[in-house]
C-alpha cells in the first residue's frame, strides 16, 4: 500500500479500477479482497493515518460469525486478529426472571465455535495493517471528496485538496451517514428505537468458559460476551432517556447497576475500558447501487445490535461485491458495468431485508414487559430449546451459514 499525503496543489489524477470510500472494517475488506485478486484500488478515508493505525477503544466487542471469519481469513485479515479473538462456544438466552431459557451449544452443529468476539479497534488495526501489505492499494488519508462526476465509462472524484481519482467502480463504505450515498441522491428509510447501547469491557474473577449470555430485560437486551484475558464485553440496551445518567455514574455506582443485571456468576468484576453509549436506529438505503456505484456495510444498512449482525452483514456485502467484480474482471470485462451492479444488488437486497426485519422484530418482541407477550416468547424459547433440528437451524443462522453465500463465506477461494 502507498499512502498519498495531501498535496498543496492540484496533481495528476490517480486512475484505479475501484475507488473505495471509507477504510472502516467493511471498506478495508472490499479493498483487500479485490487487491488480493490483482485489482488496483484507491481507498479514500477522512481520518488521519495515525488515528487509523492506532484507533482508540470504542467499547464495542464485535461478534464475528463463522462465515464472516472465513471471509476475513480469505482477505488475509483474520491471522492479524486471531490471537485477540475469543471463541463463542455456547450461547444462553434468558428472559427477565423467567426460568425458561434457550441454550445453544456449538458441539450440536460441529467442532467449530459459533463465532468469535473481537474488539472493534483490533479489527480496525488489522484492516489497516493488511491494506499496508497490499501493493495494489493506494490509501488517500486524510481525504474527502468535494465532488463526484459519474459518466458512462467510469467515475471521477475531485478531492477537497484538489487531488483526483478515476475509477470504473466506486464503493461507498463510509458508514451510516455516508456522504457518498447522499451525493448520489440515494435516500434512506430510518426509524429511531429511542434506545441506546451502553458498551464497555469488564475484567472478572471467574472464567466465562466461552459462554455468551443474552438476557432480555424490559428496557432491551443485555449481553455479556466472552473476551480474551478473562474479560467480557457488555452491550446494555437502555431507553435513550435513561442512558446518559447511567454512563455518567461513578465507577462504583455503574458496577453496582451492572451487578444487578449480571448476577454474581463472574465473581469480582472491574471495568477494563471506558463506557460508551450509541443511539440505536434502523436504517436502509432505498437502493444499494446506482450507475458506477455500490453501497456496502453501514452505508447500505444499519441495524439494532441485538443479534450482533451489523458487521457480519457488511462482510457479506463485501464478499458478494468482490465476487461479482472479480468474476467479470477475470473475463477481461468492465468491473463497474451494469451487470456487476445488478448481480450485487439482487444478491444482497433480500438477505439484508430479512436481517433488518429479524433484528427489528426481536427487539420489539423482547423489549417490553406485556404479560401475554412475555409468556408467549418464553414458551417459544423453551420450545426451540427442546427441538434439536429447529435449534440447529437457528445456530447455523447465527453462524452465518444459511442462504446464498459468496464463495469466501463458504471457505472457498475468491
Ligand atoms: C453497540 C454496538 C454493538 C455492535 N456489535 C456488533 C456485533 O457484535 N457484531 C456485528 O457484526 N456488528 C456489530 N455492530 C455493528 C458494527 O459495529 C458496524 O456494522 C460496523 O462497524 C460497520 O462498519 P463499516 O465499515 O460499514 O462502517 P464504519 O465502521 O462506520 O466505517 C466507516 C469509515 O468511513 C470513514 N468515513 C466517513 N465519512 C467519510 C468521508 N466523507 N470520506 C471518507 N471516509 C469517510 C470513517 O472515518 C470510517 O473509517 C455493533 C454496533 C454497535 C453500535
Amino acid at each position: 500500500m502507498s499512502i498519498d499525503p495531501p498535496l498543496s496543489s492540484a496533481a495528476a489524477a490517480l486512475t484505479v479500477e475501484v475507488a473505495v470510500v471509507g477504510a472502516g472494517p467493511v471498506g478495508s475488506l472490499v479493498a483487500a479482497l479485490l487487491a488480493g485478486c490483482g485489482l488496483t484500488v484507491a481507498v479514500i478515508e477522512a481520518a488521519e493515518p495515525e488515528i487509523l493505525c492506532r484507533p482508540a477503544s470504542d467499547g464495542r466487542a464485535i461478534a464475528i460469525a463463522l462465515s464472516a471469519k472465513r471471509a476475513l481469513a480469505a482477505a488475509g485479515l483474520w491471522e492479524l486478529m486471531a490471537d485477540a479473538a475469543e471463541p463463542i462456544l455456547d450461547i444462553r438466552v434468558t428472559d427477565g426472571a423467567s426460568p425458561l431459557f434457550l441454550h445453544y451449544d456449538h458441539t450440536q452443529v460441529g467442532d467449530e465455535p459459533l463465532g468469535w468476539i473481537v474488539e472493534n479497534e483490533i479489527i480496525k488495526t488489522a484492516s489497516l495493517t493488511r491494506l499496508a501489505a497490499l501493493p495494489g492499494v493506494t490509501l488517500l488519508a486524510p481525504a474527502r471528496v468535494a465532488e463526484w462526476r459519474y459518466g458512462a465509462g467510469g467515475a471521477e472524484a475531485i478531492l477537497v485538496d484538489g487531488r483526483q481519482v478515476r475509477a470504473a467502480l466506486v464503493v461507498a463504505a463510509d458508514g451510516r451517514a455516508s456522504p457518498t450515498r447522499a451525493a448520489a441522491g440515494i435516500g434512506i428509510d430510518r426509524w429511531d428505537y429511542h434506545q441506546s447501547g451502553i458498551v464497555c469491557a469488564i475484567a472478572h474473577e471467574r472464567p466465562h468458559d466461552g459462554v455468551a449470555h443474552e438476557h432480555f430485560l424490559p428496557a432491551g437486551p443485555f449481553a455479556i460476551l466472552p473476551m480474551t484475558h478473562n474479560r467480557s464485553g457488555i452491550v446494555w440496551t437502555e431507553s435513550s432517556a435513561a442512558a446518559p445518567a447511567i454512563v455518567a455514574q461513578s465507577d462504583a455506582d455503574f458496577l453496582a447497576e451492572l451487578a444487578s443485571r449480571t448476577g454474581s456468576f463472574l465473581g469480582r468484576v472491574e471495568l477494563s475500558s471506558p463506557r460508551f453509549s450509541y443511539p440505536l436506529s434502523l436504517q436502509m438505503a432505498r437502493r444499494i447501487t446506482a450507475p458506477r456505484l455500490a453501497l456496502v456495510g453501514d452505508a447500505a444498512h444499519g441495524m439494532h445490535p441485538i443479534a450482533g449482525q451489523g458487521l457480519n452483514i457488511g462482510i457479506r456485502d463485501a464478499a458478494a461485491l468482490a465476487e461479482a467484480v472479480v468474476d467479470v474482471r477475470r473475463l477481461g470485462l468492465d468491473p463497474g458495468s451494469p451487470a456487476v451492479l445488478e448481480r450485487y444488488g439482487r444478491w444482497r437486497r433480500f438477505d439484508t431485508l430479512v436481517m433488518l426485519a429479524a433484528t427489528d422484530g426481536l427487539n420489539r418482541l423482547f423489549s417490553n414487559a406485556v404479560p401475554p407477550l412475555r409468556l408467549a416468547r418464553d414458551l417459544g424459547l423453551a420450545a426451540v430449546n427442546r427441538l434439536p433440528a429447529v435449534k440447529r437451524h437457528f445456530m447455523r443462522h447465527a453462524m452465518g451459514l444459511v442462504g446464498d453465500l459468496p464463495r469466501v463465506l463458504r471457505g472457498e477461494r475468491l
